[in-house]
């Protein structure tokens, strides 16, 4: 069947994996991104190329107004939704939390989530049963932070991403009679660029050290983990917080 799939930060990293997953089923992605836009353009075009369709879609998380009109416009282009990907996420340099000023604070949670919580509520608001849709599946990217708590780098991330857990456990109990269903994916550590966005390039491999499997993860076994969570193979999963960390 032929989906639809909204993915927020889906210019780079993850989102970009995932969306090219989508792109080989077939399906149609709607490929949001920040500022990128070179980069979403390349997503676009990996898509296509895999077999799908995508557009490109600028629009910051944490905007209320960027979040309905993303949605707007991928609807447009695709028609209903199946599926949103909750992904866009940032870190910032490492720091102890008594070195961390009100704006970093201020903005990681406005994007991680606030951001979170307002595609979380579009998609329950375009994808719900009680609304007339026709149900889907929402998947929350959060991360094995919320479970290690990244001391001396960024508290204030892994308290991000543990609010992106505990949204997912109650969403998808308020979801469920919608026909929605609610995951989360943690990954550990992805050879991203993300990594380099915190000033810290090498910190995937570096800290692979203390990984069971000894490396860092690639952004297609997080995206393949989404992916299973976005079809039917996963239609009795709801509420689960899935870790694809290497054992981390
Ligand atoms: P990445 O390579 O840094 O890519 C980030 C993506 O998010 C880009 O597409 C970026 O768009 C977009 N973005 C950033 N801020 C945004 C905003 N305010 N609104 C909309 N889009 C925004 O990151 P990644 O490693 O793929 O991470 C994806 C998710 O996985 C995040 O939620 C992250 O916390 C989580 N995660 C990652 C790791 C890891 O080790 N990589 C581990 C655990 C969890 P532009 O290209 O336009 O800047």
């Amino acid at each position: 069947m032929t989906r639809h799939i909204l993915i927020t930060g889906a210019s780079r990293g993850i989102g970009r994996a995932a969306a090219i997953e989508c792109g080989k089923r077939g399906w149609s992605v709607g490929v949001n991104y920040a500022g990128n836009e070179k980069a979403a353009a390349e997503t676009v075009k990996a898509v296509e190329a895999a077999g799908g369709k995508a557009i490109a879609i600028k629009g910051d998380v944490s905007v209320e107004s960027d979040v309905i009109a993303m949605f707007d416009a991928s609807e447009k282009a695709f028609g209903p939704l199946n599926g949103v990907v909750n992904n866009a996420g940032i870190v910032a340099p490492a720091s102890k939390v008594a070195d961390m000023s009100v704006e970093r604070l201020t903005r990681m949670f406005a994007v991680n989530v606030t951001g979170a919580f307002l595609v979380a509520r579009e998609a329950a608001r375009r994808m719900g049963t009680d609304r007339g849709h026709a149900g889907g599946s929402l998947v929350n990217i959060s991360s094995v932070a919320s479970r290690l708590g990244s001391p001396n780098e960024y508290v204030d991330y892994a308290g991000s991403k543990g609010a992106v857990d505990v949204m997912t456990i109650g969403l998808s109990k308020e979801l469920a009679p919608a026909g929605i269903r609610v995951n989360a994916i943690r990954p550990g550590l992805i050879d991203t660029e993300i990594h380099a966005s915190g000033g810290d390039p090498g910190r995937a491999f570096r800290l692979a050290v203390n990984v069971p499997m000894a490396r860092p993860g690639r952004a297609e076994e997080i995206a393949d983990a989404i992916l299973w969570l976005l079809s039917d193979q996963s239609s009795y999963v709801t509420g689960a917080l899935i870790d694809v960390s290497g054992g981390r």
